[in-house]
């Protein structure tokens, strides 16, 4: 079995989709993975920030451009009647659903709002099954809401995804090729929910690793995962091949191509991954493994924005010892994960991506000591691999910075990252001088 997940632009037009109908055709049993079209999701974010406003009627002017765009979709890429029939219903059927909510407002919630952004991934999917269908194309429909299920804390439940699948999967012994949604899931109250944003990447590793899949491939727009960040610098280049560790890395500090989560599912039933490209499906792309005989080198650099550094300045942390378990205690009481730590003898600083209890945190934190707080800070990652032999690669990446301030470093966490804090402002000069110094 393998898993083939395509994301928003690679079904973004009537013509990528029909091209995704001849990649999914190669011979062996598969499970197709689909975003929503480009654009979508990001329209029915607005949607339910509309609805939380009561702006309803601004909500309904967005479903109504919405519906619009989906309608001139599928016109154009369904011929038969049959066709155009199925695409009305289905188009009824889910605009229905958002019409629903705008007209009903005073009960809008979060309940709802997931409701809302599941809409994307169940258009898509079912208009590619039908396009498959009106192409006579076996393929059979899988809802992700059978068996994607997060558990009490919001994490995915391997396990129940496991013996759901698979069940599911038994049922139809005869199909090739299965057609399922990323991205949505059922929560542990049994409501419809989803797995945050770049999602769908996560949902096929997911799933792969519940089928013990021989391959998970991305199919995206680009072809694998870049040295650098293609959007800020120029002459960027693929990298053939990434440990799961290195990915991991890579995906957690902002390398927008693979949602953060991914890699672990793969990793842990040593499933690659391969970073393919819808628009060059001849490119070789990034293949994702267990690397045994890695070279030490620098394979690639991704930043993270919205950090927010905090540094705790207390005299009593000079010779004490439990001082740094009272710290994390706090954050860990605020469910709030911790990237970054270093510490002086009478200072630590760290970082935190997830600022929502930033104030009770700081709060609890200032009964040990004076507490600053700088906002908009970005972690720019280094990530290859670094046997300690490897002279030089800190002092190359600090020569590369020496015109940037570097606020917090972090190096021999893992051998594969050196991480420095920098003022967000200060990331696009940090990225470019990176990129010609490593490169
Ligand atoms: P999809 O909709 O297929 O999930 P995404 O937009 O989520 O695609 O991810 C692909 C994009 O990730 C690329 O178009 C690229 O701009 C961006 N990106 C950021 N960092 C990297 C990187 N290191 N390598 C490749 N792409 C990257
Ligand atoms: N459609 C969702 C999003 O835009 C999930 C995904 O594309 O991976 O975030
Ligand atoms: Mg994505």
């Amino acid at each position: 079995m393998k898993i083939l997940k395509f994301g928003g632009t690679s079904v973004g037009t009537p013509d990528r989709m029909k091209q995704i109908a001849q990649l999914v055709q190669t011979p062996g049993r598969k499970v197709v993975v689909l975003s929503a079209l480009s654009g979508t999701t990001n329209t029915l974010v607005e949607i339910t920030e509309y609805l939380y406003q009561n702006q309803s009627e601004l909500a309904i002017k967005h479903i109504s451009t919405l519906k619009t765009h989906y309608e001139q979709f599928t016109k154009t890429l369904l011929q038969s009647e049959i066709g155009k029939q199925k695409a009305t219903q289905i188009l009824e059927e889910h605009f229905k659903t958002l019409l629903v909510f705008a007209n009903d407002i005073d009960a809008f919630t979060e309940k709802e709002e997931k409701i809302i952004l599941a809409q994307g991934e169940m258009l898509s999917t079912k208009i590619f099954h039908a396009y498959l269908e009106e192409q006579n194309i076996k393929s059979t429909f899988l809802s992700a809401l059978h068996f994607m299920k997060t558990g009490e804390e919001g994490e995915p439940d391997l396990n129940f995804i496991e013996a759901t699948l698979n069940q599911e999967i038994k049922e139809y012994p005869e199909t090739m090729l299965f057609i399922t949604q990323g991205y949505i899931c059922l929560n542990a109250a049994g409501s419809i929910d989803n797995l945050k944003r770049g999602g769908s990447d996560y949902s096929a590793s997911l799933i792969g690793a519940a089928l013990r899949a021989e391959e998970i491939q991305i199919w995206t727009d680009i072809d694998g995962m870049h040295n650098s960040d293609p959007r800020i610098v120029k002459n960027t280049k693929p990298v053939a091949e990434l440990s799961f560790e290195e990915a991991a890395e890579l995906a957690y500090f902002g390398a927008k191509i693979l949602h953060p989560a991914t890699i672990h599912p793969a990793q842990q039933y040593n499933i690659p991954v391969r970073l393919l490209n819808t628009m060059q499906p001849e490119a070789l792309g990034t293949t994702i493994k267990e690397l045994t005989d890695a070279q030490p080198v620098i394979k690639s650099i991704a930043a993270k924005d919205q950090i927010t550094a905090i540094k705790i300045k207390s005299t009593r942390m000079l010779m004490a010892y439990g001082f740094l378990r009272k710290i994390f205690e706090i954050f860990e009481s605020y469910k709030t994960p911790i990237d970054m730590i270093t510490t002086s003898e009478v200072a630590v600083s760290l970082t935190i991506d997830n600022d929502a209890h930033l104030a009770e945190i700081v709060a609890e934190l200032e009964k040990f000591g004076n507490v600053e707080i700088d906002h908009e800070q970005s972690i720019v990652c280094v990530v290859g691999d670094f046997v300690a032999e490897q002279l030089g690669t800190a002092a190359q990446v600090f020569d590369a910075l020496k015109s940037i301030p570097v606020r917090m470093i972090s190096f021999g966490g893992s051998r594969h990252n050196i991480s420095v804090l920098i003022s967000t402002k200060d990331k696009n000069d940090a990225l470019v001088r990176l990129h010609q110094r490593l490169f």
